[in-house]
């Protein structure tokens, strides 16, 4: 296990040469703290948990010691801001600080959000606030903790230098870490730009990064590509599983490698409620919890459009008609997986249409139903989930159709419940919950809460014993917070 200073540095994006990034210094934070580090995240970069404590740590990530082998750059790229073209957007407030390779996990971006101005920053103060950073801080890893793809985040460190938001507030930072933060928005920078040289440079670059088994075959862009619609429409499958909601999915908001990155106004869903927009600058619903799907493949054509100089027409097509099946089977499968049914060539398509309807209609609580279906035998009866609806006898119908495929099916009950406990999380990532440990952080300076919400979606099947509460369908108020979108 290393120390700060040991961390092996290999920065191959550096290698790409200035036309991809600006290099840019940190800039300090004043009078930094520690608000909460994770030792899974450590694990990932062999980073002693010890260092995570130590008065380096602080000082290097809140931008008032330098990190040894870190060569800090802003990249550059572009990107569809709903819908709408944005020629030149960039890392305007984090630092790609370099890559740290680990033995046993491999290469990571280390990332600091939060950073200071870059040549990128627009209008922008390069900062971040506490509230935004602590979300983010969370969300990656709860989406960590139910096995999605996402970026991963170390630590926040908050501090007392003062950034005007709606109010006056305080800039905190953020290490994220990530397999690669190259965005659709990259390619689509260099193309529009008319760089089609470095379009086929960064395509390269990632096929040897993180397709290395295509770096010889003589298709590789457009297997690349495919690749790229294959973890897209996966990701996204398990976005709408597990009733996450991005909020911002503009097209350099999105991972060429199929990661959840960018950690705005997400939510995960309390009510299910299908047209659900988490993002209040949203208006006109374009990010809505069921505009997902549809999204996803817009942004592939945006990206799709991008590459038009390395892949003809055709293939790009026929690569972007892989997207819709291959949701739907992931989705699918996902879901039988939470009801702890075999999906067969003869399972009912209207097993889960009826039962999203139904949960839709009554706003059911999306996490605590499903948590309370792997209960479920033969013979339980709807009154089973009757803090869950007005009305119980809503289910019945349902229920009596599900129970019958679980007896036609002749699955054994233990093991299927088992099993669907590890597809239901317990614990999910509350909007209520992060405010009210973002307000104890900001209020009094308790980050205890932050700790205690990271344990519970870091294995967010567990029981956890003593925390019940957090896993109960938010109260009134906690469903109707508006979640400021600035950060
Ligand atoms: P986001 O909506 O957070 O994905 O950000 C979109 C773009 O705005 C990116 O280029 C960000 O780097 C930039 N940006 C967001 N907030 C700030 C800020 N406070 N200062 C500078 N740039 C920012
Ligand atoms: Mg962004």
């Amino acid at each position: 296990m290393a120390t700060l200073d040991q961390l092996n540095f290999q920065n191959s994006f550096y290698q790409l040469g200035t036309d991809f990034y600006t290099e840019v210094e940190v800039r300090p934070l004043q009078n930094p703290h520690l608000v909460s580090a994770n030792p899974a995240a450590a694990k990932l970069i062999d980073l002693d948990i010890a260092a995570l404590t130590s008065n380096d740590f602080l000082q290097v990530l809140s931008g008032n010691q330098t990190l040894n082998g870190s060569q800090p750059l802003s990249m550059v790229y572009a990107g569809h801001q709903f819908g709408g073209y944005s020629p030149k957007l960039g890392d305007g407030r984090g630092l790609l600080l370099g890559e740290v390779v680990s033995q046993q996990y491999g290469k990571w971006d280390l990332h600091l959000k939060g950073a200071g101005l870059t040549p990128y920053s627009r209008f922008g103060d390069g900062y971040a606030v506490l509230r935004s950073s602590i979300r983010e801080y969370l969300g990656s890893e709860a989406i960590a903790g139910l096995g999605i793809a996402t970026t991963r985040a170390l630590c926040v460190i908050g501090s007392e230098s003062p950034v005007r938001r709606e109010t006056m507030e305080t800039a905190a930072t953020l290490l994220r870490l990530s397999k690669s933060h190259v965005r659709f928005g990259h390619f689509e920078y260099f193309h529009h730009t008319g760089r089609t040289d470095a379009v086929k440079q960064l395509a390269d670059y990632v096929i040897e990064q993180h397709h290395p088994d295509l770096v010889n075959d003589g298709n590789k862009y457009l297997h690349f590509f495919e690749r790229a619609v294959t973890a897209t429409a996966q990701l996204i499958a398990q976005w709408q599983a597990c009733g996450f909601a991005h909020g911002v999915m503009n097209t350099d908001n999105m991972s060429i490698i199929g990661e959840t990155l960018d950690y705005g106004p997400f939510a995960f869903l309390d009510d299910f409620d299908v047209g659900f927009i988490c993002n209040h600058s949203d208006d006109q619903g374009r990010y809505a919890f069921n505009k997902q799907p549809g999204i996803g493949l817009w942004n592939l054509t945006a990206l799709a459009q991008a590459l038009t100089s390395l892949i003809s027409v055709d293939d790009l097509k026929a690569g972007l008609a892989y997207y819709e099946s291959e949701l739907y089977v992931s989705f699918n499968q996902l879901m039988f997986e939470k009801i702890g049914l075999i999906n067969t060539d003869q399972s009912d398509p209207t097993l889960l249409d009826d039962l999203l309807t139904l949960l839709h209609e009554q706003r059911s609580d999306y996490t605590c139903f499903f948590r309370r279906l792997c209960d479920v035998n033969a013979t339980i009866s709807s009154e089973w989930f009757s803090d869950l609806f007005a009305d119980h006898n809503v289910i019945d119908p349902w229920l009596k159709q599900y129970q019958q495929y679980i007896q036609q099916q002749n699955l054994n009950d233990a093991d299927r419940q088992a099993a669907m406990k590890q597809r239901n999380p317990k614990y999910i990532l509350r909007n209520y919950l992060a405010q009210r440990a973002i307000e104890k952080a900001q209020q009094k300076q308790d980050f205890t809460e932050v700790d205690t919400l990271l344990k519970l979606v870091q294995s967010p099947f567990d029981e956890h014993p003593g925390f019940e509460d957090y896993a109960k369908p938010a109260p009134g108020w906690g469903k109707q917070l508006e979640i400021s979108c600035s950060s």
